[in-house]
Formats: C-alpha cells, sequence, structure tokens
C-alpha cells in the first residue's frame, strides 16, 4: 500500500470531528473533483476518484452529514489498465443546487475561486477543508524514500488560498504549474508531518515521524563515521610526514644537535607512529599546542637542511 493510500485510508475513516467539520470538507473535495453536469433532466453533481475509502467518505458525507439522496458507481478505465474508478453522484436539479448552495455555490460553474466565509470562520473547519482537499487531489511520498507532499486544483487563485491558509500554521508550501493545472507542494519534512497532523492523519504522521528520526539516526551515524575516518586519514598523513623529518634530520647527523624537548618529541614520534598529537603529548605531560611547537620546531630545521615535504 503507497503512503499516500495509508495516509487517505486513516483520515476517511476517521468520523470523530466536529459536525461543522464534515460540511467545509465536502466543500473542499467538491471544488477540488467536483463536476456539475447539464443535460435535459437538469443539474447534477459528479465526483470521482480512484480510492475507495475517498468515494465511500464522499457518498456518507453527501448522504449522511449532509442529508441529500447519493449514489455510487464503480468505472473500470479501459483505457489505462484497468484501473479502477469511483463515481459519487447526486442527481435531479432540485438536490444538485441544494448541496450546492449548502457548501456556497450559488452558480456554477465558478467565475472564479474563492474559499467560502463559512469555511474560514473556524479553524476546525478550515482543517477539515484542507482534508477534503487532499483527499481529492492529494499525495504524499514514502518518507523512507523522499519528503514530498501536493495537491493539485484547477484554478491558480485557489492554489493562492490554500497557500494562505497553510501559512496561517507555519507550513511553507510552494506553488508550481503542471500541465494547466496548479501544484501545491510541501518539500520540507516539518512541514509534512504538521500538515498530516492538521488533516487528523495522526497514525501516519507517527509512522512518517519514526521512519524520519530513523533515517536521521543513520544519517548521523554515517557522518560521525566518516568524520572519523578523516580524522584517522589526517593523523596518519601529518603522523607520517614528522616520521620522515626526524629520520632526515637522523641521516644529516643533525639529531645529536638538538635540544633535549626536541628528542623527546622526536623519540616519542618514532616510537608511536599511530599515536595521534593528544596521546603523544599526554604521555610527555604537556599541551598539544606546546607539542606541536615542536614538531614544527623539528620541521624548520630538517627544511634548512633541505628536507622536502612528500607530495601524496
Ligand atoms: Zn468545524
Amino acid at each position: 500500500m503507497s503512503f499516500t493510500t495509508q495516509v487517505k485510508e486513516e483520515t476517511s475513516g476517521r468520523w470523530d470531528y466536529r459536525e461543522c467539520c464534515y460540511k467545509a470538507e465536502l466543500t473542499g473535495l467538491i471544488d477540488t473533483i467536483g463536476n456539475v453536469n447539464i443535460s435535459s433532466q437538469g443539474l447534477s453533481l459528479h465526483i470521482s476518484t480512484q480510492n475507495p475509502h475517498v468515494a465511500r467518505r464522499i457518498y456518507r458525507l453527501i448522504s449522511e452529514k449532509i442529508g441529500i439522496e447519493a449514489k455510487i458507481y464503480t468505472r473500470t478505465e479501459t483505457r489505462l489498465l484497468k484501473k479502477q474508478s469511483f463515481q459519487v453522484a447526486v442527481l435531479g436539479q432540485e438536490n444538485t443546487v441544494k448541496l450546492l448552495k449548502l457548501i456556497g455555490r450559488e452558480s456554477w460553474p465558478l467565475e472564479t475561486y474563492i474559499i467560502p466565509e463559512s469555511v474560514l470562520e473556524w479553524s476546525c473547519c478550515r482543517n477539515a477543508y484542507l482534508r477534503g482537499v487532499f483527499l481529492a487531489s492529494g499525495s504524499v511520498s514514502d518518507p523512507k524514500k523522499s519528503y514530498h507532499l501536493e495537491m493539485i486544483t484547477h484554478w491558480p487563485e485557489h492554489a493562492v488560498q490554500i497557500l494562505a491558509l497553510l501559512d496561517r500554521h507555519e507550513i511553507k508550501a510552494q506553488i508550481i504549474e503542471r500541465k494547466n493545472n496548479q501544484v501545491i507542494y510541501l518539500k520540507d519534512s516539518n512541514a509534512i508531518a504538521d500538515f498530516l497532523v492538521l488533516i487528523g492523519a495522526v497514525n501516519a504522521m507517527l509512522e512518517y515521524e519514526n521512519t524520519r528520526a530513523l533515517k536521521e539516526t543513520i544519517n548521523m551515524a554515517n557522518r560521525m563515521r566518516n568524520c572519523d575516518l578523516a580524522n584517522t586519514e589526517r593523523q596518519s598523513i601529518a603522523s607520517d610526514q614528522q616520521i620522515d623529518y626526524i629520520e632526515f634530520l637522523h641521516s644529516r647527523g643533525e639529531y645529536s644537535k638538538l635540544t633535549s624537548a626536541l628528542k623527546e618529541a622526536a623519540d616519542l614520534r618514532l616510537l608511536n607512529p599511530e599515536d595521534s598529537l593528544r596521546e603523544l603529548a599526554e604521555q610527555l605531560q604537556i599541551s598539544k599546542s606546546a607539542l606541536n611547537h615542536r614538531f614544527r620546531s623539528l620541521k624548520q630545521k630538517a627544511q634548512e637542511k633541505g628536507w622536502e615535504p612528500q607530495q601524496r
């Protein structure tokens, strides 16, 4: 099951919202994927979806929560790999007009898109509206793969208003145009988790957070291991070079001329090629920078006698 299906199944199965919110949710659904047809029998409203849970929810919202008779049909699209789709229909002029009025639509098709006032009044209803839009046209990618959530609408001004609703919760989203449609998308994993809570997908959000935490732990462990590897590598380059100029000083008979402090550092390095600067400093009971200073002196003396660092 895709993560989108999981989110939609969870939200479609929840009926523990406030009564005021169901109309707002239905408004979001109809505004996004509803179609009004005109025939000799008058107006009728059709809402199509490929998700059976969403279809069932739309049917129950209209027939049980709003109290208007609706029908549900199954259609098999022969063109597209026999994909099943579901259609919820409100038939007859009277029922259709009644429903459209209830969701704040006096005329159809809409000339310009404005989210109805009744939806915007309460925050619970605003969230329910977003849930409706997501159930209608939303998708969210599996957090194991990537962080992406999107909703599609036809109207540019609808997309802008959805963006404003998200902004009230400090959920940052963007809009791009795709095939004549407006795509509102979220890329930030925090924003996606917040949005899932907003629309009531609490279990999906928990799974999302777990996957995200696990991914971040693995990333962190990898980063730390890479840092360790880089440090070890850097350390061994430094040690190789120190050994190189100390041996050079020996070969040129310069060793015997060194101060006892420099001899001490040089001897210790030759005896402990694998140790870090910190470990050597601890053995001598001096600071790391004091020891570093001694190695710099040794290097300088070697360079004065013609030693050159090897390129590696
Ligand atoms: Zn409400």
